[in-house]
């Protein structure tokens, strides 16, 4: 009796072939920017302890309340697989002392991360971001800089149809006065809210600028605004980040309704989407979160980051030129056996070390193929060069040329060396 198949969990999937090449060369780019930006590559592990999510994005947010994968360890302690990158970037800033360090500490990750979600095109249960984040200073002039490295990524994706929309949370004072604000006209309005709504205007008011619900949506038109309320500081410090944008270029809308979802950002916030996208077209976003870092026990440090998704990038953008994924790179030598005994088979092995060592892509015989079948197996691989190894030495054959001649063992790397330098 057969067993039944297995398949990937609901809301995940596994990346083969073109989308795994794709990948690859997001990544290079990713890296090219980044990198060249000063930014260096971060960690951290799939999960953490759970309590560094619920400080650090906040008991009232959807993905604490409802999206986090929990589970407890042998021990008891409560895990979680992390739902975002920001929290344990700060983490690490705090355990690994950076802020000793040269600031701001720019650090950029491209990893998978895990929301219990209703799965669909463009969500899932586990997805990738690129992520960058900028520890340590205040000036707006790291804003401008880490909104347009994602704005330029996303240009060298050739991800249609972008729009960046761009607005500011301000401080801490300012929020808890507009706060209150917001909650009596949310009270006032009550009866039109969706209950998810209006169970939350004592925790997070403000996330009911995300809602879709249409008696919600009508009472937020007429909210008050926070960007209307920023401290002098805080709206100096917003008006500068637009202008560092103006001068860079980058295209923006100011947007009063936009707050993202999670309670860390302060100051500047942004997110890019999509049109091509569909419903779920948010690319990337971020912000500003100056208190994140001392909430989490570190010294007081302003930071500034985003996430872009992976799978989004991709949907909406052109599949990168990547030329064949690396299985089919043009082969340099494929080693055949004429027997398929012990000893030409160890002797193989050995050859096909010293031809990658020197830098060669080789390959032999590992099916247990006829000779022939070897032969057949070289060329769809495109192989340049394929050595038959015999009792003693090999037949080295030029599959472009059409050559063969018979050299010694150990003369084999060599051979395809001197063929290749005199193409
Ligand atoms: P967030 O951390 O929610 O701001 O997400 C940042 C970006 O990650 C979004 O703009 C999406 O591109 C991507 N993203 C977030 N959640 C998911 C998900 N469940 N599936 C796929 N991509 C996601």
């Amino acid at each position: 009796m057969s067993e039944p198949k297995l398949k990937a969990p609901r809301g995940t999937f596994d990346v083969l072939g073109e989308q795994a090449a794709a990948r690859t060369a997001l990544e290079a780019r990713a890296r090219a920017i980044l990198e060249g930006a000063g930014y260096e590559r971060i960690e951290t592990p799939a999960f953490e302890a759970t309590e560094l999510f619920q400080r650090g994005v906040g008991e009232s947010t959807d993905i604490v309340r409802k999206e986090m994968f929990t589970f407890e360890d042998a021990a008891g302690r409560s895990l979680t697989l992390r739902p975002e990158g920001t929290a344990p970037v700060c983490r690490a800033y705090v355990e690994h002392g950076m802020h000793k360090r040269r600031q701001p500490v720019k650090l950029w990750y491209l990893s998978s991360f895990f929301r219990h979600e209703r799965a669909q095109a463009g969500r899932y249960r586990q997805f990738w971001q690129v992520g960058a984040e900028a520890l340590g200073s205040e000036d707006p002039a790291v804003d401008a800089e880490s909104i347009t490295l994602l704005a330029t990524l996303l240009r060298e994706m050739d991800v249609r149809d972008v729009r960046l929309r761009v607005s500011s949370l301000g401080g801490a004072e300012a929020r808890s006065e507009y706060r209150e604000r917001l909650q009596e006209h949310l009270r006032a309005n009550e009866a039109s809210l969706s209950d998810d709504v209006r169970s939350r205007i004592d925790v997070n008011p403000l996330r009911a600028f995300d809602s879709d619900h249409p008696g919600t949506v009508r009472v937020m038109e007429d909210a008050p605004r926070l960007l209307e309320h920023l401290s002098e500081e805080d709206a100096e410090h917003f008006a500068e980040v637009r202008a560092l944008l103006d001068a860079a270029n980058v295209p923006y809308e100011v947007d009063s309704t936009l707050v993202r979802g999670l309670d860390y950002y302060t100051r500047t916030v942004f997110e890019f989407t999509s049109d091509a996208l569909g419903a779920q077209s948010g690319v990337g976003g971020g912000g500003r979160y100056d208190r994140l870092v001392e909430q989490l026990g570190g010294p007081a440090t302003p930071g500034m980051g985003w996430a872009a998704g992976i799978e989004r990038i991709l949907l909406a953008g052109e599949v990168p030129e990547v030329g064949q994924p690396t299985s089919y790179a043009p082969l340099e030598l494929f080693l055949a056996l004429e027997r398929t005994d012990g000893e030409t088979r160890r002797r193989a092995f050995v050859l096909l070390q010293e031809a990658r060592s020197a830098g060669l892509k080789a390959q032999m015989d590992l099916g247990g193929r006829s000779l022939k079948g070897q032969l057949g197996h070289a060329s769809a691989l495109g192989a340049r060069y394929v050595a038959i190894l015999g009792s003693d030495g090999a037949t080295f054959r030029d599959m472009q040329g059409g050559g063969q001649e018979q050299i010694a063992t150990d003369a084999v790397v060599h051979a395809v060396l001197r063929g290749l330098h005199d193409l």
